[in-house]
């Protein structure tokens, strides 16, 4: 099976194509290395250098490509960005989104598995989340992410091409491989283990008046290779669907910080700074769909394995890919 990973050059594209190759698939990597980095595509994919802007190209590529399936991680991701410039989120999340869409209908692509997020539900009506629960998104970065869903839901009813939108929560852990390397680092654990790197003082837990048992925020991480094994699965799901991809455990800030100082043998100051707008208090994945409908059996259930995943990587590449 050949599948067109675009944005395979980033965090979790990387290790999801990575993942797609162990399994035997043929995986071509699509990316335009704004954000993602040479060194993070996997040797024995194909690479083309492209923009999802460019809709020529990527018309070109999906009808001589013959693709069975496309993975679409190519995208922007900050939160605070977006509220800054939410024109580069509309038009890259989804205008350029919509450039692939028409490219998978060209190149009569059958499936198509979109990285989405957590992001669309803004303050969750409950917890945990379910794929039921109201998508209300309270920043750009997230509503593009859900108008990106709902442009699949229209082709797949419209072009027959199936979907499958997998709401990410925390994506956290590395592979052997390859791991996290942001420019600029926004990430609490990446953050975190630069402290232990002695790369930075300290972290700033971003408030510690929520309404949660330490009143830091609750999280739910969870590692790149269990989302990379929802990927795989989400391609042979027998129609289109959503799905919440996460541990269903949340953790606190305050948890994962211990973590990291027991993983790294490092004192890892902390300090209270002030809160980060846009953070609810509490993001909790009900990943049961995943389980029951795609088979996904996470295998990193615990902070411990995911933050000491992260770290050896860190140790094997002390200064990232080192490509920027
Ligand atoms: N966080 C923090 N200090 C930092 C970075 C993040 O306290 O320097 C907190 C943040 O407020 C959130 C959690 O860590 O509650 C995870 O943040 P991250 O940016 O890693 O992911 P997000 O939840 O925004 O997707």
């Amino acid at each position: 099976m050949k599948v067109l990973v675009c944005g395979g050059a980033g965090y979790i594209g990387s290790a999801c194509s990575e993942y797609l190759l162990d399994h035997s698939y043929e995986v071509t990597v699509f990316d335009s290395l704004i954000t993602g980095h040479r060194k993070a595509v996997d040797s024995r994919a194909e690479f083309i250098k492209g923009d999802l802007a460019d809709r020529d190209l990527i018309i070109k590529v999906c009808e001589n490509g013959r693709f069975d399936a496309i993975m679409h991680f190519a995208a922007f991701s900050l939160v605070g960005e977006s509220m800054r410039d939410p024109s580069k989120y509309f038009r890259n999340n989804l205008a350029n989104g919509i450039n692939l869409a028409d490219a998978a209908v060209a190149g009569r692509v059958k499936t198509i598995v979109f990285s989405s997020t957590a992001a669309t539900f803004g303050e969750p009506e409950e917890s945990p989340i379910r794929e039921t629960t109201a998508q209300n998104p309270i920043n750009p970065y997230g509503e593009s992410k859900l108008a990106f869903e709902k442009v699949l839901k229209w082709y797949s009813i419209i072009h027959g091409v199936k979907y499958a939108a997998l709401r990410y929560f925390n994506a956290a852990g590395a592979s052997a491989n390859f791991g996290e390397d942001h420019n600029p680092e926004t990430h609490l654990i990446p953050l975190i283990l630069q402290v232990a790197q002695g790369k930075r003082d300290k972290i700033v837990i971003f408030g510690d008046d929520y309404v949660t048992p330490d009143g830091t925020c609750i999280r739910d991480y969870i590692h790149i290779l269990d989302l990379a094994q929802a990927h795989m699965l989400a391609l042979d799901a027998p129609e289109s669907g959503h799905y919440n991809l996460g541990t269903g455990n949340g953790l606190s800030v305050r948890e994962i910080v211990e973590t990291a100082r027991r993983v790294t043998g490092h004192a890892i100051p902390a300090e209270i700074g002030s809160r980060r707008s846009g953070d609810p208090d509490r993001l909790i994945a009900g990943s049961e769909l995943a389980r029951r409908i795609l088979g996904w059996k996470p295998q990193f259930e615990n902070a411990y394995d995911i933050v000491s995943s992260a770290w050896e990587w860190i140790r094997k590449n002390p200064d990232g890919y080192n490509d920027k």
